[in-house]
């Protein structure tokens, strides 16, 4: 009889790469999100943080969560749909709507359960999802739970994308979800192009700016102030708050009618307990130190144009990043890991990104800057990357992208 536990104890990849002393996962920090954490007893400057602005560890925004949970407490003991729905809840969706310059907003308790809802409550059975192949997990699980067709189009490429609604006839309900910034390569998605297609296809898009809230545009609105997008040109902008935002949380904002609907068919919405106090608060007291300090977002991009032009005049392969996602092409597996426990020991956290989350031909070092890194700690990293990079990654290795 088959054991479903068996494949648990065959199960020896993690325990092979500890022995060689180049497993990077579940490290244990000893301090808060800042450019410099304590892991081991050992500082490290952060480069595998998603906190762009540097708000995760802001006084304003610990003051803002304690002063949630003297008046919320600690959880709200439920689902949004019948207990757990406070005042600090619906500000922050009025709140989250005028940043983004839509109709309403949804407030989900993480960005994956706001995929999983998003996407499942707007097309099922006889409807067909188009996705870019390099789309985040959470889209593609909400697809799966959705019980559309999934039909995925070559990554930013926008023949392919044609071919694919072209193909898919008039009678059957569209939607294209894409990363507005991909959270691997930092690359962006060429939106005014999709958007045309999807109207002259009659889809509807979502756009998932996790990675470009807070970050891209004028103002940090995202990838569609970025391109100066008009409302009709993008249906709906779904996000997270675990990034810019420096807390938890997913949302999507668009028109009322449908995030209306969104709001009363989403499972994962209706089913699942609501954001903490403490966490909504902060989210809020985030978009209003985002819209005030336009100075934060000035500091990310300073920081992230140095360290790329940097990793380039190194000879680094980049990519196609435009963002502060900066990603060191490498291309294998072994070389990776290795070169990431080099960092490592040198006081230097990143994150190795393999086979088979991409392609091995894609294996990469991810580097994420973020507004509070200093010139120092830039160098510090910059002198210490290129001593190993030469060492450990032969030119040979490097794939054309
Ligand atoms: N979408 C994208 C593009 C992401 O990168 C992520 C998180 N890495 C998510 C959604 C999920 O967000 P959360 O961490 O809030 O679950």
């Amino acid at each position: 009889m088959k054991d479903i536990f068996e494949k648990c104890r065959n199960f020896n990849i993690v325990k092979e790469l500890e022995e060689k002393g180049i497993y990077p996962y579940f490290k244990v920090l000893e301090s808060e999100q800042a450019p410099e954490v304590m892991i081991e007893g050992k500082k490290f400057i952060m480069f595998g943080s998603n906190n762009y602005l540097g708000l995760a560890n802001d006084h304003r925004m610990k003051q803002a969560s304690k002063d949630a949970i003297e008046k919320f407490g600690t959880g709200v003991a439920g689902s949004r749909f019948l207990n757990g729905n406070t005042t600090l809840h619906t500000r922050l969706e009025n709140q989250l709507a005028k940043f983004k310059g839509r109709e309403a907003a949804l407030i989900y308790a993480t960005g994956y359960q706001m995929n999983l809802g998003v996407v499942s409550a707007l097309v099922s059975k006889g409807d067909m999802v188009i996705v870019d192949k390099l789309d985040h997990a959470s889209i593609l699980d909400g697809c799966k739970l959705s019980g559309a067709e999934i039909k995925r189009f070559k990554h930013n490429d926008l023949n392919d994308l044609e071919k694919v609604l072209s193909k898919a006839g008039e009678d059957i309900g569209k939607l294209v979800v894409v990363d507005g910034v991909f959270s691997m390569e930092g690359d962006i998605a060429p939106l005014p192009e999709i958007s045309k297609l999807c109207k002259k296809y009659k889809a509807r898009l979502i756009v998932d700016d996790a990675h470009a809230t807070g970050v891209m545009g004028d103002n940090g609105r995202g990838t569609c102030e970025y391109f100066g997008l008009e409302h009709n040109e993008v249906d709906l902008i779904v996000g997270t708050c675990s990034k810019s935002f420096a807390s938890v949380g997913g949302f999507v904002v668009g028109d009322k009618e449908v995030i209306h609907y969104i709001q009363h068919m989403s499972r994962s919405m209706i089913f699942s307990a609501g954001l903490p106090p403490a966490s909504v608060a902060a989210i809020s007291k985030a978009i209003e130190i985002i819209e005030s300090e336009p100075e934060r977002r000035k500091r990310l991009w300073e920081n992230s144009n140095y360290l790329l032009e940097s990793f380039k005049n190194m000879g680094c392969n980049t990519g196609h990043t435009k963002t502060p996602i900066i990603p060191i092409l490498i291309g294998d597996n072994e070389k990776t890991f290795t070169l990431w426990r080099a960092l490592f020991d040198n006081g230097i956290f990143t994150n190795p990104v393999v086979s088979p989350a991409v392609p091995p031909k894609r294996t990469l070092m991810r580097v994420v800057v973020t507004a509070s890194h200093t010139r120092e700690q830039l160098d510090r990293a910059l002198n210490v990357f290129e001593t190993f990079y030469k060492k450990i990654i032969k030119k040979k290795v490097f794939h054309k992208v």
